[in-house]
């Protein structure tokens, strides 16, 4: 196992470790003196020794470079995250869920491969597996390994050596919890974001609304922009790509067209994005608080407006 990855992310170089949360930011000349002390077999020089002795406590000195430090090699795409939905099929059903499909189907194993390769060309260095439910598919632990192999960072079990990240979702069946929750999450989680505002499936169903936990909706937040499409994206079980795990329209056919098909899509993201449909001329979109892909979503299931649109109970446009 490498000890740590040095790799391009968007304009910017840096240096991280797997299963740490501390990484660097390294200036242009550094990422290349690294890629040349692997391909020079040399030792890890010692800026990176004093670096990793001070962020991961762990002394380099002495090592070669090329078994030490995985140097991804810079590429002609500017993606450094993607999400993947290894496969749709699921164990059980969360009342929240956003997503439609729920049959199992994926990708073989080998075209499983053949995506990870190709996500790694397109950049990706930050690779978050999701599903259904991931970890029965199947191919999970072999795929996993294969990404890890492959210089992606990818979130797993704290029992991994892995940080866990954990995501409260907090519906009107567990908002009495919350704090519980949140013991817990301090407990066995490194760090942990709470969602409380329940959104409909991406393809606008509008089931989940219902788990909305009164009193916890967010109506504070202005929707600020979203490198969507642009800096990272995400792939469904068969391959296709989009701009993300919402905004789902013209997917680009990754296993048909190759990286190239990429190309494509921050210009589809940029379409998706306008205030079209449902927000067509809408005077109050500086202050709206949710994206154009959420928008379509939440109208499509006929959400009350309140629950994210500045027109609340008025002049909403359809
Ligand atoms: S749903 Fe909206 S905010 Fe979220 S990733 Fe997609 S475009 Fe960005
Ligand atoms: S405020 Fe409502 S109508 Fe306006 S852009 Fe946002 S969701 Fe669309």
């Amino acid at each position: 196992m490498y000890q740590a990855i040095a790799s391009p992310q968007g304009d910017k170089f840096i240096v991280a470790r797997p299963g740490a949360r501390k990484g660097m930011h390294i200036p242009h000349i550094m990422y290349k003196e690294l890629s040349d002390a692997v391909a020079d077999r040399q030792t890890v020089p010692g800026w990176l020794v004093d670096a990793a002795r001070q962020a991961w406590g762990i002394d380099l000195a002495g090592c070669p470079t090329e078994r030490t430090v995985l140097v991804r090699p810079l590429t002609s795409l500017n993606y450094s995250r993607a999400t993947w939905e290894i496969n749709k099929g699921c164990n059980f059903n969360c009342e929240h869920r956003y997503l439609a499909e729920r049959k199992f189907e994926g990708l073989s194993r080998e075209e499983k491969d053949r995506l990870l390769f190709m996500l790694r060309d397109a950049g990706v260095l930050w690779l978050q597996f999701t599903g259904g439910e991931p970890t029965i598919d199947r191919d999970f632990a072999h795929s996993y390994r294969t990404a890890y192999g492959l210089g992606m960072l990818i979130k797993a079990a704290k029992e991994a050596g892995v940080p866990l990240e954990l995501a409260l979702i907090v519906t009107k069946h567990n908002a009495h919890e919350v704090e519980a929750m949140r013991d817990l999450a301090e407990e066995y989680a490194y760090t942990y974001t709470e969602y409380a505002n329940i959104s409909p499936t991406y393809d606008g169903k509008p089931e989940p609304l219902a788990a909305q936990a009164p009193g916890f909706l967010d109506k504070s937040t202005v929707f600020k922009g979203c490198p969507a499409g642009h800096a990272f994206f995400h792939v469904d079980p068969h391959g296709f790509a989009t701009m993300c795990k919402v905004g789902r329209e013209n997917p680009v056919n990754l296993m048909a067209e190759g990286l190239d098909g990429l190309l494509r899509l921050p210009a589809i993201a940029d379409a998706e994005m306008l205030r079209s449909g449902g927000c067509s001329g809408c005077r109050l979109s500086a202050t709206c608080r949710v994206c154009r892909p959420l928008a379509k979503a939440y109208q499509e299931a006929k959400a009350p407006l309140n629950t994210y649109c500045q027109h609340g109970n008025g002049d909403h446009i359809t």
